[in-house]
C-alpha cells in the first residue's frame, strides 16, 4: 500500500500522452488498466476503466459503502506485524477492506468496475468510433497476467472494428509457458491484414 502511495507516473504517461495528442485533437481515447493504481489519473488521464479495481478505493461488506480513502489514512507496524490505522466505514463502523479483486474474490464489490466498464462500452459503440479505425495502444502487458492482453486482441478479432495493435514493451514472462501465443497472434494479424 505505501509503495502505491508513494508512485509517481514516469516519464511514459507524459509520452503516452504526446503520442494520443499527435493522432489529432478529434481523436478519442479510452485507458484499459488491469493495475491497481492511480498513476493514469495522477497523470490527468480522464476516461479510465481499471478491471480490477484501485487499491485506493475501499470498500465495506457490511453495509456496501464504496469510497476513496488516502493512503495517509493506512499503515503497517512491520515490528509487530499488524496493520495500524485500517479504515473503518463511516456508515457503520466495520473494517473496510481495498476495492480490488484478487483472484476468486466473490467478495470484491464491482460497482465502480462495472460503471466504467459500461461507459467504455458506450464509447465503443459510438457510430463515429466504428466507423473509424481503432488503434490499440498495448503497453507492458504480458501472457502471465493475460487481461489487458486479451482486451487488447479482441479488437483484432471483432470485425466491428478496423483495428490496428501496437505492442509495445511486451513482457516475455514465462515464454515456455505460452509458445503458442506468437502463433496465435500472427493468425490474428493475417486475418486483419488488409491486402
Ligand atoms: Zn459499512
Amino acid at each position: 500500500m505505501n509503495k502505491y502511495a508513494r508512485a509517481e507516473p514516469h516519464s511514459g504517461f507524459t509520452h503516452l500522452k504526446q503520442i494520443i495528442s499527435l493522432a489529432g485533437k478529434d481523436k478519442k481515447h479510452w485507458i484499459y488498466h488491469s493495475g491497481i493504481d492511480t498513476l493514469y489519473e495522477q497523470s490527468g488521464f480522464k476516461n479510465v476503466m481499471q478491471a480490477k479495481g484501485c487499491v485506493f478505493d475501499w470498500q465495506c461488506k457490511k453495509c456496501g459503502r464504496l469510497e476513496r480513502v488516502l493512503p495517509k489514512q493506512f499503515s503497517l507496524d512491520r515490528i509487530r506485524g499488524v496493520a495500524e490505522n485500517i479504515p473503518l466505514c463511516d456508515g457503520c463502523g466495520k473494517v473496510m477492506r481495498p476495492n480490488i479483486n484478487m483472484r476468486g474474490d466473490l467478495d470484491w464489490d464491482d460497482r465502480k468496475a462495472t460503471k466504467q466498464a459500461t461507459a467504455l462500452e458506450e464509447f465503443l459503440a459510438r457510430d463515429d468510433i466504428r466507423k473509424h479505425s481503432v488503434t490499440v495502444l498495448e503497453i507492458g502487458a504480458g501472457p502471465a497476467q493475460p487481461l489487458a492482453r486479451e482486451y487488447a486482441e479482441q479488437f483484432l478479432k471483432n470485425d466491428k472494428y478496423r483495428c490496428c495493435l501496437i505492442r509495445i514493451n511486451p513482457v516475455k514472462e514465462r515464454t515456455s509457458q505460452f509458445a503458442n501465443e506468437h502463433a496465435t497472434f500472427d493468425q490474428l494479424v493475417k486475418k486483419n491484414r488488409v491486402a
